[in-house]
């Protein structure tokens, strides 16, 4: 983004990046920003729940968005302006720039069946997801990047999630927990660029409009670039040996119930979260999942989402996929297809066949409404 400014300026226009602890920590980025300790910052806004929680919007909210309805949410459906009302008190404005793609559920040393199994876990979890599994006796805990290795390898830790197969296979998490789960906390882990209010007010126009053009073609960029590195990792992972599981009904059935009690809970308390909910939840419960067919899960995403009808699953497992397109999903190992769950996902008793996820090819049948 800095250097597309740049040569979009020939040079007159200069953002100088710093890593994350170089000027200020990197969970301090807003407050930077806010006191002009810098101009701009890049971060993930959920990382501040704890000053509002009306900050996971601007990030990812369990059983939320998928990057393309966060987009269109955002572009055109009123996010931007909503969460600019929240940021503009902190005197920031806000640009999406980037998003990771649906993340993984976490690397687990034990399989994880049932609720019970969640009891007294300790979790490396980022974001709103660690308020909601707190509901269901996990203990959340927030361990920068370099630390979570160590911490599962020595058992400080039961179980990590980070990002997706690519970042993960990275971090070698593999090496020391063999299952993996698709997740449903972050469907959408949008990062944004936040400028100081009145630095940006003294931008030349033409400045403006650059940096806004920039921070949009990162937005695009981040996604495309990890759907198109996610999926070979995840390949080398399960030749590897790493176990993919989905997580069971019952447990899915928890944390939904457990993500809406929290979010009435926390509408209840906080006026600017109730505002931004109550538009934002209705564009989700309403909006197509991002595939070419309506109300069909994400075609890029491995995402596992139990959608606003309460007898239907939608577990979409899908990176590489180009479009499901029938009432089942199979999950191909290679040639191999290995089903190993079964479940209904509507009330008309279609069901959805999960087996290994490597890849996916649409059977026939209606799409799950
Ligand atoms: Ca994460």
């Amino acid at each position: 983004m800095a250097n597309r400014v740049a040569a979009a300026t020939d040079g007159k226009f200069e953002i100088r990046v710093f890593a994350a602890g170089e000027i200020v920590p990197g969970l301090q980025v807003l407050d930077a920003v806010q006191g002009g300790t810098v101009e701009c910052g890049h971060s993930a806004s959920y990382y501040y729940i704890g000053k509002d929680a009306t900050f996971a919007f601007d990030t990812a909210l369990p059983f939320g968005l998928n990057a393309r309805q966060q987009n269109a949410w955002m572009y055109h459906g009123g996010g931007i302006e909503l969460l600019r009302e929240l940021f503009a008190s902190y005197g920031i404005v806000q640009f999406p720039a980037g998003n990771t793609g649906v993340q993984m559920g976490g690397w687990f040393r034990k399989e994880i069946n049932s609720v019970a199994d969640l009891d007294g876990l300790k979790f490396r979890i980022g974001g709103f997801a660690g308020k909601v599994l707190t509901k269901l006796g996990v203990v959340p805990q927030q361990i920068a990047s370099g630390e979570i290795y160590p911490a599962l390898e020595k058992g400080i830790i039961d179980a990590a999630e980070w990002v997706g197969p690519y970042d993960d296979e990275k971090l070698g998490f593999h090496k020391i927990a063999q299952y993996y789960y698709p997740g449903w906390w972050e469907g959408v882990p949008q990062l944004s660029v936040y400028v100081n209010a009145v630095q940006w007010e003294s931008l030349p126009r033409s400045y403006q409009a650059i940096f806004q053009a920039a921070c949009a073609e990162a937005n695009v960029d981040m996604v495309a670039k990890y759907d198109a590195l996610n999926m070979p990792a995840l390949r080398r992972l399960v030749a590897g040996g790493t176990q993919l599981k989905p997580y069971s009904k019952e447990i899915l059935d928890a944390c939904y119930a457990a993500a809406n009690e929290l979010y009435d809970e926390t509408a209840a308390e906080n006026a600017n979260f109730k505002k931004v909910y109550e538009a934002w939840k209705p564009f989700r419960d309403t909006s197509p999942c991002g595939s070419a067919l309506p109300k069909t899960p994400s075609t890029t995403s491995c995402w596992a989402s139990r959608r606003r009808r309460p007898d239907a699953y939608w577990i979409s497992i899908a990176w590489g996929a180009t479009s499901i397109a029938g009432s089942s999903i199979w999950i191909e190992a290679g040639s191999t297809v290995v089903p190993w769950s079964s479940r209904p996902v509507t009330s008309s008793g279609q069901t959805i066949t999960i087996a290994t996820m490597m890849s996916c090819r649409p059977t026939q049948g209606t799409a799950p409404q």
